[in-house]
């Protein structure tokens, strides 16, 4: 069985200790990924250190030059690619495929990086003085990745790292791992110095020698709240900077006014795409009304009942198996949880089987319905194709139950009222935010990240902020006297 190995400084390397890797559409286990230790971690760093300072030295616009040869490979072995994602990770080949895309839109924004790395210049702030600001790299940088988006979160991260002129190592998810390295490795073939870009793959021991490191200037993390948090403290307390993105619960607000229908059928996408194993996944649809309520639900039932479920790898489907055996049991136990919690499973999934498929992972469609506040099955994230409905009288209600919720990644309303809209926007208190729009993932040019236990850290990433995460900035006065100037000893501040 091939082991899907390291890359470090352009070079493969194998572990004597191995994860194994599944793929969920059928429960067997594929390949074995290997499982790095603090020695694995240490041959990365060297070899990033190593590399770093003619990286660093390089002009931005050859550094750019990398990332658009890049960009074209990723765009020649999309069809791989794709495959490779959907085989390990079980989602679809065309949500794959999107997946890719808007992961190739972060390597655009990371052509532009001469302009973004342009600094700020102000003439004669003094007598023959004058300022400057330059945004410099910090040094060796790591990522650790999650499941979910094996190619776009980590996409997130090192084209705008290594564009800045950093030496990046990649830790991705051991659960689908061999789709993020085939993308990283490109990069050598886009004429990355080795070195630049390196993946060390592991756990849990492989994070903590990556966070324990003075040599690591920075950490960019997106996974699980409760991991995200210690990784934030962690990475913190080692002096260093940290973005930790971890989970949610998004609620999408449907009002009386609304076109049912379309929020039913955006709600479809958004709840059981990718079988609901997105961070931007609506996991919740707070309804104004019972009549609301009554009519999204009538709606919604015979679609779910109606979703093409099976292997990824095949195509034409709505939505593929979950990643491993562990988490499709995790999703069946709220589902229970729910029920005895007296919530109304007005949608069951639990049932089905996929005819040739019978050890996949699969959970069809599930929506329960008069769900409440303290239910578990509402507090916390399920990560599965679970949508929870509660209801409500007003959209003040409304507005009020989701911002007193702990995550505060996506939220939606549905609505044709403007006024409503606008009230929504100002006063909803989570990062990303749309109006008729389920899943308002930024584009590129923006950046991505929730508000309360959703992110921890202080930017977002991708886009503006990652220039901003990703380097340090310098200030430089200076000052050319002109010899004709009379010089004296000032020993007060300059008024
Ligand atoms: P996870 O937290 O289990 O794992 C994420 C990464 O952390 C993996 O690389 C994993 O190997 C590592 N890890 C796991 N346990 C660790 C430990 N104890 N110490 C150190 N490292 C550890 O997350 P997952 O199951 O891979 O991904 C799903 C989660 O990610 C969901 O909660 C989802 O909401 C979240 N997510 C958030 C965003 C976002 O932008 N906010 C995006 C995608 C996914």
């Amino acid at each position: 069985m091939t082991q899907v190995s390291h890359w470090i400084n352009g070079e493969h390397l194998t572990s004597e200790r191995t994860l194994a890797v599944t793929n969920p559409a059928t429960g067997e286990i594929i390949r074995q990924v290997a499982d790095g230790d603090a020695g694995t971690v240490q041959t990365a760093i060297e070899a990033a250190q190593q590399a770093f300072p003619a990286w660093r030295d390089t002009p931005p616009a050859k550094r750019a030059q990398v990332m658009y040869r890049f960009k074209a490979l990723l765009e020649r072995d999309t069809e791989r690619l794709v495959q490779l994602i959907s085989e390990e990770h079980g989602k679809t080949l065309e949500d794959a495929m999107g997946e890719l895309k808007r992961g190739i839109e972060n390597v655009e924004y990371a052509c532009g990086v001469p302009e973004l790395l342009k600094g700020e210049y102000s003439h004669n702030v003094g007598p023959s003085i004058d300022a400057f600001s330059n945004f410099q790299p910090l040094g060796v940088v790591a990522g650790i990745t999650p499941f979910n988006f094996p190619a776009m979160v980590p996409l997130w991260m090192y084209p705008m790292a290594i564009a800045c002129g950093n030496a990046f190592i990649l830790k991705p998810s051991e659960k689908d791992p061999t789709s993020t390295l085939a993308v990283a490795e490109l990069l050598e073939e886009a004429g990355l110095p080795k070195g630049i870009m390196n993946v060390v793959h592991g756990g849990r021991e492989t994070v903590e020698a990556l966070l324990d490191a003075p040599e690591v200037k920075a950490v960019s993390f997106v996974g699980s709240t409760p991991i995200a948090e210690s990784i934030y403290s962690r990475g913190a307390a080692a002096g260093k900077r940290v973005q930790a993105l971890g989970g949610a619960k998004n609620h999408a607000i449907v009002l009386g006014d609304a076109d049912i229908e379309n929020a039913a059928n955006t709600l479809m996408g958004a709840a059981y795409g990718s079988a609901g194993e997105r961070c931007m996944a609506i996991s919740v649809a707070v309804c104004v009304g019972d009549e609301t309520a009554d009519r999204l639900i009538e709606s919604m039932r015979p679609k779910i009942a109606a979703l093409k479920i099976g292997p990824g790898t095949e195509k034409g489907l709505d939505m593929g198996a979950l990643v491993t055996a562990e988490h499709r049991d995790k999703v069946l136990g709220y589902i229970e949880q729910g029920i005895r919690e007296g919530a109304e499973l007005a949608a069951d999934g639990r049932e089905l089987v996929v005819p040739g498929h019978e050890n996949g992972y699969f959970v069809g469609g599930c929506l329960f319905d008069r769900v409440t506040p303290e239910m578990r099955i509402y507090r916390e994230e399920i990560f599965g194709p679970v949508l929870c409905v509660v209801r409500v009288d007003s959209l003040d209600e409304a507005i009020a139950l989701t911002n007193a919720h702990e995550y505060g990644n996506g939220t939606c309303l549905f609505t044709r009222d403007g006024e409503a809209a606008r009230r929504f926007t100002d006063a909803i208190e989570v990062g990303m935010v749309g109006v008729n729009v389920p899943l308002p993932v930024p584009v590129a040019s923006h950046s991505f990240g929730g508000w309360k236990r959703s992110l921890f850290g202080d930017l977002h990433a991708y886009g503006p902020d990652a220039v901003r995460f990703y380097t340090r900035r310098k200030a430089v006065s200076q000052r050319w006297p002109s010899p004709f100037e009379a010089s004296h000893a000032e020993f007060s501040f300059p008024s």
